[in-house]
């Protein structure tokens, strides 16, 4: 095979959005696996739209994904420039030899007009299309229609449209039956070209090899395929991800929660963990395993293997995706990149080596660095606030606090074994165990009923800390 060269290639619309990113990564897995080149590529003709801005905060999404691109905006390449609003001089060259071959017209029709056709036909329940008016003009009428200064486009003359079939490497046989679309525009009467000729003329001057994207594009695919055929150029394989649900089975939106890469990463989820789900919105490794890292999936990563069935994105799975990769790298992996988004007040009450351990005892569950702010609590040095709940496992248990403290006072090292040696013996004598135990403990040092082992936390909270809260809970119950 042909050295594998393939695109992604967004609208700039601003931060990615999970299934461009999907779309990206299987495109950057597949050049990976392959040896190939991975291109981005900016379609920016839509001038409303587009912003230079909007470009930048994709392009850094993509870059946190560590999804980098071999030739692109940034980076130049041979098959340069990258980006569709750069390249008016291609398109309009393309669409003079459709002209030339008698395969494109101009085309005089007003916005106007072809809207009230379309309307029309739509009433009459037929699909809409366009009607052919100017296919047929005559030299003297396209100048006459110049002079009066009306909007020229050029327009694809689909001619032959007999049903077309295409071999999708996902999807198995698609056929496209005859008589699917009429004349199409491919050049704007602004000399920006539409979408589906751009993509031809990029992907066939780009020398893409496989084009691989969502399922929602099938339908250009066939303009697509009409347009290479016309202009003789060799067609690029196929492949059509299926598309993300969300958990209510609608196509995934902003209604479904963040579905912005960037979210994910201001929450602090490892980028990591994030290629790690959506590698399996649609796909799966043919040995099995959920957890697998970035370099697993660039091994086993193959198209045969993409289901042609919709992935449901589901953000308890993502969670639980995110938490084993925090779990398995623990401090070692995640400390430097974690650390910000540990609250002040701990980040400075606490050596270095402490916070690791603290970060360690966190990340047993942590799918994402800001629930830090939450899991960390805990460890705030200091007599918690006691509400609710714990208030009341406080006050049910006012007698055992002064001895607590005196027993936890005279243990002999402070470590988290001789910790939870001395607090049972003190339970032995006290009349309680477990939970009754327990309970109250925690409560009086953590303000919470739940949370790690208490023995660890007393360890890192130190014996002044600890026994200081003991002490606040035993004056409380008794004022
Ligand atoms: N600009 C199109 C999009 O963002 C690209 C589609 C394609 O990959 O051809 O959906």
């Amino acid at each position: 095979m042909a050295d594998v060269r393939v695109r992604f290639a967004p609208s700039p619309t601003g931060h990615l959005h999970l299934g461009g990113a999907r779309t990206a990564l299987f495109n950057w897995l597949f050049a990976r696996r392959e040896g190939g080149s991975f291109i981005l590529r900016i379609e920016d003709t839509d001038l409303e739209r587009s912003e230079r801005g909007l470009e930048n905060e994709l392009v850094e999404d993509l870059a946190w994904l560590g999804l980098t691109w071999d030739e692109g905006p940034g980076r130049g390449g041979p098959a340069g420039p990258y980006r569709q609003s750069e390249r008016a001089a291609l398109y309009r060259a393309a669409a003079e030899r459709l002209l030339a071959a008698g395969k494109a017209y101009p085309c005089f029709c007003a916005d106007g007009e072809l809207a009230r056709k379309r309307q029309e036909r739509l009433a009459a329940g037929l699909a809409p299309r366009y009607d052919g008016a100017c296919r047929s003009l005559g030299e003297a009428e396209r100048e006459r229609a110049r002079a009066e200064g009306r909007p020229e486009s050029i327009r694809f003359h689909v001619g032959d449209s007999r049903e077309r079939r295409l071999s999708d490497i996902i999807r198995g046989e698609v056929s496209f039956p005859a008589g699917m679309v009429g004349d199409f525009v491919v050049l704007r009467s602004n000399g920006l070209p539409v979408y589906n000729f751009a993509a031809v003329v990029d992907d066939a001057l780009m020398g893409i090899t496989h084009v691989i994207r969502g399922e929602e594009h099938l339908s250009n695919t066939l303009r697509q395929l009409l347009l290479y055929e016309a202009m003789g150029l060799p067609k690029p394989l196929f492949a059509h991800l299926p598309l993300i649900l969300g958990a209510d089975r609608s196509k995934l939106s902003k209604r479904h929660g963040a579905p912005n890469v960037s979210d994910f990463r201001e929450r602090g989820y490892p980028a990591e963990a994030i290629v790690n789900y959506l590698a399996f919105l649609g796909w799966s490794p043919p040995e099995g395993g959920e957890i697998l890292e970035i370099e697993d999936l660039i091994r086993e990563f193959t198209l045969e293997r993409v289901s042609p069935s919709p992935g449901v994105f589901d953000e308890v799975k993502l969670d639980w995706v995110a938490a084993s990769h925090i779990r398995r790298g623990g401090a070692a992996r995640y400390f430097e990149e974690a650390l910000a988004y540990v609250p002040a007040e701990i980040r400075d009450a606490y050596p270095r080596e402490r916070l690791r351990e603290i970060f360690d005892i966190a990340a047993e569950n942590l799918p994402c660095f800001s629930r830090l702010a939450e899991e960390t609590k805990p460890f705030r040095p200091g007599v918690p606030e006691i509400a609710g709940e714990a208030l009341e496992a406080v006050r049910g248990a006012g007698e055992i606090f002064a001895p607590a403290a005196e027993s936890l006072g005279g243990a002999l090292d402070w470590s988290a074994p001789a910790i939870a040696a001395a607090v049972k013996a003190f339970g032995a004598r006290a009349g309680r165990k477990g939970k009754t135990l327990y309970m109250p403990l925690r409560a009086a040092v953590t303000g919470s009923l739940h949370g790690p082992d208490l023995a660890r936390v007393m360890e890192i909270r130190g014996r002044d800390d600890v026994l200081s809260c003991l002490r606040a809970a035993a004056r409380s119950v008794s004022s």
